[in-house]
């Protein structure tokens, strides 16, 4: 069985302005590293549809979703930059990276489902995780993960699928959407006091939030994962796995103060492959977050998909 790989050069086109983090060559990293250490040829990779306004508004309403993309399409025709917040715009490429980045992780969604793979991950931008319900912040515009998982449960009638958020950031978005929908258990860490500055109070049962202080390491993270995920991923028992993953934990990454490495992410994915294994018939679907110190994230993208490929 296969680890497909999704990514598109809608993707890369996308981007916020000179000197900002999110931005193309994170792509072209992972590339570069893929090729350079022959990890590409243990993964396929399948194509990137464009999301469908159907699956959109699973996850968004209907009124935020109209809003949005006829602000990105004029920012598209008019060949302009428009600021949804301080860090976060559009310009003349968004409205096609981010309908590939949510079709994306659509199609992987269906590819696993349908045994054309055994899991896969999405090397995609805009990231998602940020994305509320009704509002685009902090790089994201559509909640790639949210998207996909109810994909997952709305179109294609699984019962239970988790979502584990290991950015660095507290994955408010999608925290937004599936607070108490008890089909989904969401697990996640992030650093404290942080953007966005949310996630020290759970909105639902149905989640795990681990705040950490600055300066947290991978043992110690490692131990939290141990004793808070994994007992209830086992009695959640989820019917597939999805990854909300973002690589700005690494000890390399500027934007946050967590001290992770390689070695962790290593760790972190085996042990997913193995609740996917004992639950969900290994289906697991990846979707690229943060990470913006470049070589970090191409090592440590790599590091997740040796684990994913069983290479
Ligand atoms: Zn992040």
């Amino acid at each position: 069985m296969t680890t497909a790989y999704f990514s598109h050069p809608d993707c890369r086109a996308h981007e916020m302005g000179r000197g900002h983090p999110e931005c193309p060559e994170r792509l072209d990293a992972i590339e570069d590293h893929l090729l350079a250490t022959g990890l590409d040829v243990a993964l396929t990779r399948f194509d990137v549809p464009l999301v469908r306004r159907e699956d959109l508004a699973l996850a968004h309403a209907t009124g935020y979703v109209a809003e949005l993309s006829e602000f990105m399409q004029q920012a598209s025709m008019r060949g302009e930059y428009r600021s949804v917040d301080p860090d976060t715009a559009v310009g003349p490429a968004t409205w096609q990276a981010a309908m590939r980045a949510a079709g994306a992780a659509v199609a992987a969604t269906d590819a696993v489902i349908d045994g054309r793979a055994e899991n896969a991950f999405c090397a995609v931008r805009p990231p998602g995780h940020h994305a509320t319900r009704s509002r685009a912040m902090g790089f994201c515009f559509f909640n790639n993960v949210a998207i996909a998982a109810r994909h997952a449960l709305d179109v294609r009638g699984l019962q239970r699928v988790a979502i584990v958020d290991f950015d660095v950031h507290h994955g408010n978005g999608t925290e937004d959407i599936i607070a108490n929908d008890e089909r989904v258990l969401m697990v996640s860490f992030f650093q404290d006091q942080l953007y966005p500055f949310s996630g020290g109070v759970p909105l639902g049962t149905n989640m795990i939030n681990l705040p950490v202080p600055a300066y947290t390491r991978g043992g110690e993270i490692r131990e939290l994962i141990e004793a808070n995920w994994m007992p209830r991923l086992e009695a959640f028992k989820p019917q597939m796995l999805f990854i909300s993953a973002g690589f700005d934990a690494h000890r390399e990454d500027d934007l946050g103060q967590l001290g992770l490495v390689e070695a962790d992410y290593e760790w972190i994915t085996r042990r997913l492959v193995d609740v996917a294994e004992r639950h969900a018939q290994r289906r697991i679907v990846s979707c690229l977050e943060g990470g913006y110190a470049l070589g970090a994230l191409a090592r440590s993208v790599a590091a997740h998909l040796r684990v994913l490929a069983s290479v």
